[in-house]
């Protein structure tokens, strides 16, 4: 049997026998439910039905969590998907039943002016309501997530990413982080400008921030600080390499600012003048709207990081907000921030002559690369995966993620793999 549950319904005369699976759903603010929803079906001859072995919960999933994004009840959330193919429609022709794959997060249909150009994240024609598209996420389209046991894959050729070796073997966290957050936080680089030995500060260590610095140090960034005020997190992001800086210790700009004055080779390579350079070349924004206050951390204030980026970057730098930024926001303290309204330090950027990129990341523009990195053993971004769980544990796995405690940094939740590898 497999493990799915049949389930009868009795119609009048009729009785209907209809298969379904289990998968976390949004019930409500700071509460999922598991629960049986129906096993989806394929719709059109260009998708593919994937059963899951591993589906991720993200930092983003907690907006929604957090009732900070409209969602409706009962909607099947998780964005961060693989697992093998169960069955493809007629028209789908390089992906077959039982190869391994993992989705990028964005759904693409792979035809349209965007897609073309590799601009995945803004795909136009998979979301009526908008140029974006996504697994189980609110304002994204009408796509069921994949915290799931099964998920159906639109346009299967273009949006699976095929992968070697078996389900469970040593990639299989790896493989999983491919979905998004290792091509998040090395396009949040990208954005950002980091090349080989560039100077570079993040905000946030959750696994954004993390991939980011990771991803920085494989570009070979020449220092890489990674701001958060959580201890098992800058312990991660110490562990990879990066230099941890606690926002509960003071102002972290001016941490950054001290501990680069302390660099004596640095220093003693400044010309006049260039002691201005006291930040860094590149700034990543990955924490977003929901950022907590330096000075009073129980407090949000949406734009702590977008002022601190703005700050710690040098002359002529470059800033990547990677973090989100969402509207309508129910949950905001005023009118302005509810329609995602903020104050923006424009002048001092402008003064500062600094480039900016946002957005969501384009994941099948990397999502190859990273891969091949992953299997020739040059990365293992599965450093920070801190938990799995089975699926019946996620509503708890959610709530102490949310509260960032007891180390919960990356959650992965694990379905039916012994079965799979005997
Ligand atoms: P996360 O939400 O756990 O990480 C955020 C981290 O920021 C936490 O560790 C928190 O302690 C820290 N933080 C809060 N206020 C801070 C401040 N003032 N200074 C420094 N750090 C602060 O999880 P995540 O998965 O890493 O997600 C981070 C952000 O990236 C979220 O907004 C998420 O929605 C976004 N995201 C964007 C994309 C994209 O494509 N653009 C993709 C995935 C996630
Ligand atoms: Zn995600």
């Amino acid at each position: 049997m497999d493990g799915l549950r049949h389930i009868a319904e009795d119609r009048g005369n009729l009785i209907l026998l209809e298969v379904h699976v289990k998968a976390v759903s949004y019930a409500g603010v700071r509460k999922m439910s598991v629960s049986d929803h129906p096993k989806p079906k394929l719709k059109a001859p260009t998708d593919a039905l994937l059963r899951v072995t591993t589906s991720g919960i993200c930092g983003s999933d907690l907006h929604m969590y957090d009732g900070r994004t409209p969602l409706d009840k009962g909607t099947v959330v998780g964005h961060e998907i693989m697992g093998v193919i169960e069955t493809v429609g007629e028209a789908v022709s390089s992906i077959k039943k039982g190869d391994r794959v993992v989705l990028p997060f964005n759904i693409a249909c792979g035809f349209c002016y965007n897609c073309h150009r590799g601009d995945t994240h803004s795909c136009l024609t998979m979301n009526p309501e908008g140029a974006s598209a996504a697994y189980g996420y609110a304002g994204m389209g009408p796509y069921a997530g994949g915290q799931a046991e099964f998920v159906l894959v639109p346009y299967a050729d273009f949006n699976c990413l095929k992968l070697p070796g078996t389900p469970g073997d040593q990639w299989e966290d790896d493989f999983l982080l491919l979905a998004d957050v290792f091509p998040t936080g090395y396009h949040a680089t990208e954005l950002a400008c980091v090349t080989p030995g560039k100077t570079v500060a993040i905000f946030g260590a959750g696994p954004v921030g993390l991939l980011a610095a990771y991803s920085s140090i494989l570009k070979g960034a020449s220092e890489v600080y990674v701001v958060d005020n959580i201890p098992e997190r800058l312990a991660k992001a110490k562990e990879l390499g990066a230099i941890p800086v606690d926002f509960g210790e003071g102002d972290p700009v001016e941490q950054i600012f001290k501990l680069r004055k302390k660099n004596k080779g640095i220093q003693e390579s400044h010309r006049p003048g260039e002691e201005k350079l006291e930040g860094v070349d590149c700034a990543i924004d990955a924490v977003g709207y929901q950022a907590r206050d330096d000075k009073h951390p129980n407090h949000e204030k949406p734009t702590q990081v977008l002022e601190n980026v703005i700050r710690v970057v040098n002359p002529a730098g470059a800033v990547s907000l990677i973090g989100v930024y969402i509207a309508p926001d129910p949950g905001a303290e005023d009118k302005n921030a509810k329609k995602g309204i903020f104050p923006f330090p424009l002048a001092d950027f402008f003064d500062k002559a600094l480039s900016l990129g946002t957005g969501q990341a384009p994941v099948k523009r990397y999502n190859e690369y990273l891969r091949d990195l992953i299997v020739n053993g040059r990365a293992k971004p599965s450093k920070i995966v801190s938990h799995h769980i089975a699926i019946d544990e996620a509503p708890e796995a959610y709530e102490k993620f949310d509260k960032r405690i007891d180390g919960y940094t990356k959650v992965l939740i694990k379905f039916g793999q012994q079965k799979e590898a005997a």
